[in-house]
């Protein structure tokens, strides 16, 4: 039997994707672009094998969530040439003690981010999710990683600048409905195009007062954050996979 998908998913979200022993960070496939980056082994607490490490008879289903540990290459070797030192017991706790560290850190970084500048985004799927927040901006915040050719620089050029027009446009209220569903169905397009480029689009809306220079109050405004990130950028966090699984 194989590691059914369900267990690999929580699995890798519970060790967020690192090493139970080191916490170096971990891919499931290796392509050119990750050369960085080490290939996750699934390993087996109580091995199948009857001269395998730790090996016990009839275990219910080998392959069971319980019976795996998320590590590196190395470390992998090691637990299972030093099988003495790393018994059952000694297995399951490393690995309740991982999947503990990888929760706290999560919950930290939420917690740190909801009340300081450095905000946890939202990822952006659909023309509509980005409508919804450029639609009556009074300001923009827009980034975007640094970009590595000409065809990069156009497509997100354009796509920033398009969302800008329509934010404005938008919330002048002079676009009438049908044609705003056009703009969101074209921008779910570009969307789809960025990400084949290997670009992520993450944001959100917030409202705030906003003083000038010579602290006015100007009122309090929409403020849209769109930010476009390589689909590598480890400032990524994949939040679905460790939430669902806590
Ligand atoms: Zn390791
Ligand atoms: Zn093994």
């Amino acid at each position: 039997m194989a590691i059914s998908e369900k267990n690999r998913k929580i699995l890798w979200g519970k060790s967020g994707n690192r090493c139970a022993c080191c916490k170096i960070e971990l891919v499931a496939e290796k392509d050119n672009k990750d050369i960085n980056l080490n290939l996750g082994e699934e390993c087996h607490i109580i091995s199948s094998k009857n001269k395998g490490p730790r090996h016990k008879k009839f275990l219910d289903d080998y392959d069971a969530y319980n019976n795996l540990i998320l590590l590196c290459r190395n470390h992998h070797r090691m637990i299972d040439e030093k099988f003495e030192t790393y018994t059952e017991d000694y297995l399951h706790k490393i690995k309740a003690d991982h999947e503990k560290w990888v929760k706290l850190t999560i919950d930290k970084a939420i917690k740190g981010n909801s009340n300081n500048s450095q905000k946890l985004l939202k990822r952006l799927t659909s023309g509509k999710e980005l409508i919804d927040i450029v639609n009556g901006m009074g300001a923009s915040e827009f980034d975007h990683d640094e970009l590595k050719n000409e065809k990069e620089v156009e497509l997100i050029g354009s796509f920033l600048q398009t969302l800008r027009d329509w934010g404005d446009l938008i919330g002048m209220g002079s676009i009438e409905t049908q044609q705003i569903v056009e703009i969101g169905f074209n921008l779910t397009k570009d969307l789809k195009e960025i990400e084949n480029l290997g670009f992520m689009v993450f944001g959100d809306a917030r409202k705030a007062r906003i003083t000038n220079d010579q602290k006015d109050n100007l009122g309090v405004w929409k403020i849209a954050t769109i930010v476009v990130k390589r689909s590598d950028n480890p400032e990524i966090i994949n939040l679905i996979d460790v939430v669902e699984q806590i």
